[in-house]
C-alpha cells in the first residue's frame, strides 16, 4: 500500500512513520514531488488544513495521501495560538520564537490557570475515499522550557500525570499519548477496517 505524507516537517514525519503502522506500507515523501503545490493553510478549522493540504497533495501526485494540521490551543488564551500556532510569532517563526512569545503573553497568568491542549486532526485522501481522526492531549504551560526532545512548543507543554514535558520524553513515551500519536493510530485503524469491508463486501 503506498502513503505519501503530505508535510515537509521532518519532526512530523518521524512520529507519524512510527505510529501509523499498517502491513506493507510503502512510505513516499514530498522530497519525490519537488513541484508539489505550496498549500496555503488558510482554513478555520484544523480539520479543512489538513484535508487541504492531503486533497491537494494527493490530486498532485496520484498517491493515496495522509496529512495532519495540530493547533495548541490555551486556555487562558480563548484558544489561541489554535490554527495559527506555527506563526504565532510571525510567517516564517521559528519554533524558539513560537515559545518565547507564548512564555511572554502568557507572562500574568497564574499557575492556576496555564492549562492547554494539542489538537491535532489527521485525515487520509485518495479520490474514493476520505477518512478523519482526532487526537487530543491536556497539559500545561511551564514558565520556561524543560528538555531537548520533541519539536515546537514541547519543552513548555507539561504532563502534570507523568511530571514532565513532551521534550523530557522519548519518541515512543510522547507517540503512545500524544495528539498526534491518538490521531494517526486511529487514523490507521479505520483504514485497515475500510479495506476489510473492500475486500469482502458481505
Ligand atoms: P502545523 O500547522 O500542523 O504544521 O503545526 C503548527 C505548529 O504547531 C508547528 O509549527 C509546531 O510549532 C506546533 N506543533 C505541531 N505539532 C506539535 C507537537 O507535537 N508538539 C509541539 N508543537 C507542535
Amino acid at each position: 500500500m503506498d502513503i505519501l505524507i503530505a508535510t515537509n516537517n521532518r519532526d512530523k514525519i518521524r512520529e507519524i512513520k512510527r505510529v501509523f503502522v499498517l502491513p506493507e506500507v510503502v512510505w513516499h515523501t514530498l522530497d519525490e514531488f519537488p513541484n508539489s503545490p505550496v498549500v496555503v493553510e488558510d482554513g478555520n478549522t484544523l480539520f479543512e488544513n489538513a484535508l487541504k493540504k492531503a486533497y491537494m497533495v494527493a490530486e498532485f501526485a496520484g498517491l493515496p495521501t495522509i496529512a495532519d494540521d495540530t493547533g495548541l490551543e490555551v486556555d487562558a488564551l480563548n484558544g489561541q495560538p489554535g490554527v495559527f500556532s506555527a506563526r504565532f510569532a510571525g510567517e516564517n517563526a521559528t519554533y524558539a520564537q513560537n515559545v518565547t512569545k507564548l512564555l511572554e503573553v502568557m507572562q500574568t497568568v497564574p499557575d492556576s490557570q496555564r492549562q492547554a491542549h494539542f489538537r491535532c486532526v489527521a485525515v487520509y485522501y485518495r479520490p474514493d475515499l476520505t477518512l478523519s481522526e482526532e487526537g487530543r492531549i491536556d497539559g500545561i504551560i511551564l514558565r520556561q522550557s524543560r528538555g531537548k526532545g520533541g519539536f515546537g512548543y514541547d519543552p513548555v507543554f507539561f504532563l502534570p500525570e507523568i511530571g514532565r514535558t513532551f521534550a523530557e520524553m522519548d519518541l515512543s513515551e510522547k507517540n503512545l499519548i500524544s495528539h498526534r500519536g491518538q490521531a494517526f493510530a486511529r487514523l490507521a485503524q479505520k483504514l485497515k477496517l475500510a479495506g476489510k469491508f473492500e475486500s469482502n463486501p458481505n
